[in-house]
């Protein structure tokens, strides 16, 4: 069974090769070319022939194969669905912002949370991906459209602190400075509340910003909506929050996706200013995305609720919604993607 070379950090690659009597900078020499996304060991160009044969036996190198692109025609956003080694599909999305091109990833082959507004999670969670599986979608976005990117949000399929070893770890590797080198700040990880994640990562003091998916203040909306609030309420939640900011100093950001008659009444906005005392948060309302298998609405009040928050002090923004026309939102491509033949969807 060969190994997944591209999951592996610097340190232990130069380990390895150590071991196998090459000298140090010959680990970053292999690191640099597998974060440049080389296809095969054969590319190595300055790598002995008998070395790469040796590495070609002992190691894989992951190249995930776009089966689907779609560009917006209005706002240039790309969307990927990729095919995994195993066959497995997942959906990346690169976004360009006058700030720098964003790529949005997947964490997971589905998901296992169960948000009612979420098409990620209908089928349920089909596994986790790899260190190597993540980073993929930064370099082979980046290599396909041409487009550098600059920032990294985790806020595709599946929820990364159901997956928290791998995330670490690919953190390290695309933060490397021998691979593509980009920088904590430049990062996002979005999580649906899963308080022992939020207090791992705390402990772990990176520079990262940490998204939060709140969409209701209050226990009985936000269960309804979101069954991990059954395993972590909101006092749980903002328990750790409020933690997470005293210990790594970094303004968390709440994600609102706006639901007509559900999440958008005076009250809720209150009670979000009520749970934020103490911290500077910062609330990012979403209009809602429409889901085919859903009942949910868009709410008609997000200007309103915006306004109610930022009079009491509460930052408050709308998302700008990018990729409308390409289905780049929130695991719709896979799902087409899945049911396509079986409903007659075309892509
Ligand atoms: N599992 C993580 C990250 C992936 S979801 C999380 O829950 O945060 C990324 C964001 O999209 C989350 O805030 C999620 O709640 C939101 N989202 C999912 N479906 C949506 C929809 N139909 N409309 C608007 N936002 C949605």
């Amino acid at each position: 069974m060969s190994e997944d070379i591209k999951s592996i950090t610097l340190e232990e690659l130069t380990e390895e090769l150590r071991q196998m009597g090459e000298p140090a900078f010959r680990g970053k020499q292999i690191f640099s070319w597998l974060h440049r996304g080389v296809r095969s060991f054969e590319e190595m160009s300055n790598i002995s022939k008998p070395l790469r044969e040796r590495l070609a036996e002992l190691y894989y190198i992951g190249v995930p194969r776009a089966v689907r692109k779609q560009v917006s025609k209005s706002d240039g956003t790309v969307k990927y669905l990729w095919e995994l080694r195993d066959g497995n599909c997942i959906e990346t999305v690169l976004m360009q912002y006058r700030h720098g091109n964003t790529v949005c990833i997947s964490s997971q082959v589905g998901c296992r949370m169960g948000c009612a507004f979420c098409a990620s999670t209908i089928g349920g969670k089909v596994r986790d991906l790899r260190p190597s599986e993540l980073l993929d979608q930064v370099i082979f976005s980046q290599l396909d459209s041409g487009l550098p990117v600059s920032n990294i949000v985790l806020m595709g399929i599946g929820e990364p602190m159901d997956n928290l070893d791998n995330v670490l770890r690919f953190l390290e590797l695309v933060n490397h400075p021998q691979g593509l080198n980009i920088g904590m700040r430049h990062i996002s990880l979005s999580t649906c509340g899963v308080v022992p994640g939020i207090r791992r990562l705390a402990e772990s003091e990176l520079q990262l910003t940490l998204s939060v998916s709140l969409h209701a203040p209050d226990n009985e909306t936000r269960s309804r909506l979101m069954p991990v609030n059954r395993a972590y309420d909101v006092e749980a939640l903002f328990a750790a929050c409020h933690g997470y900011f005293q210990k790594t100093g970094r303004r968390i950001s709440f994600e609102y996706a706006m639901i007509d008659g559900v999440n958008d009444s005076d009250s809720q906005a209150d009670l979000i200013v009520q749970k934020l005392r103490g911290m500077p948060g910062h609330v990012n309302l979403i209009p809602l995305n429409n889901v085919a298998e859903s009942a949910l609405k868009p709410s008609r009040r997000v200007s309103a609720f915006q306004k109610r928050l930022e009079r009491q002090g509460v930052t408050a923004t709308v998302r700008r919604s990018l990729g409308g026309d390409i289905d780049a939102s929130c695991g719709q491509l896979r799902r087409k993607a899945m049911e396509n033949g079986k409903k007659g969807f075309q892509l």
